[in-house]
């Protein structure tokens, strides 16, 4: 697969090019690409074309000061990771949940942002979803879309867990707790069958990989009706045993009116 092929792909998928993309993706699912990662790169940059701005997620364990020149991202994908590296690519500076943006929208998009949520209206998902901007999950599910974090924060889910997190005060290192709306994640994969109930999902093949392509909009307005209608939609039943959503599940009650 040449990078001109999968940015074919892209266009007829419905990527728009001057758009902003955040992309999502797993390299293995997507390959075999001429010139590997950096040719998925190149493929969805082409496919944005200029005028569009390219968002990849880089996050971090929060074990060391995040340094956003240096710290690798942790299980992001090969993608991403060669993504941030690039000359011309901003990476915004949350110790656990950074983001690397390329395009005219990039400085705005990884602007600085509070420490907790990392994924609300106040940070790089919540500006792409400002900007209408598109997600791409290409080789993963919507159990890997950040962007249903920002939906819990502005539906106040009842739920949050704290992990700690190293930050720099005054030259030291110091650990924090941030709250988040942590769980395992699986239950984000229902927004398939919501998103394609309503038409607003596009699915295809890129190189090997099944794609999904949805606008952030859409995903939030659709997850918000789920979550108005149950706040706890998306965490595993109890005594499914998920030691996650059970978490997720004790904190109830416990953290006050919710991180949103
Ligand atoms: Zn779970």
């Amino acid at each position: 697969m040449t990078p001109g092929m999968l940015e074919r792909e892209l266009r007829a998928l419905g990527v728009r090019a001057g758009g902003v993309l955040l992309v999502h993706t797993s390299f293995r699912a997507v390959r075999p690409v001429d010139g590997g990662p950096l040719g998925l790169i190149r493929a969805l940059r082409g496919a944005v074309g200029p005028a569009g701005t390219l968002v990849m997620p880089t996050m971090t364990d929060g074990e060391t000061v995040f340094d956003p020149r240096t710290t690798p991202s942790h299980g992001m994908g090969i993608t991403a990771e060669l993504f941030w590296r690039e000359p011309g690519v901003v990476r915004s500076g949350h110790p656990g949940g950074s983001f690397a943006a390329e395009g005219p929208e990039a400085a705005r998009i990884c602007a600085p942002q509070p420490l907790s949520p990392p994924h609300g209206p106040d940070s790089p998902v919540g500006r792409v979803h400002d900007l209408e901007g598109q997600i791409l999950l290409l080789g993963v599910g919507h159990s890997e879309n950040t962007t249903l974090h920002l939906a819990e924060a502005l539906a106040g889910v009842p739920y949050e867990v704290s992990h700690p997190t190293v930050i720099e005060v005054d030259g030291a290192p110091r650990t924090v707790l941030v709250a988040e709306t942590d769980h395992c994640c699986r239950g984000f994969n229902a927004a398939d069958a919501w998103l394609r109930a309503l038409g607003l999902e596009r699915e295809g093949r890129v190189g090997n990989a099944t794609a999904r392509l949805v606008g952030a909009r859409d995903l939030v307005t659709v997850a918000l009706e789920r979550l108005r209608a149950d706040p706890l939609v998306f965490l595993c039943a109890p005594g499914a045993g998920c030691e996650e959503c059970d978490l997720a599940r004790a904190s109830v009650g416990r953290s006050g009116p919710g991180i949103g």
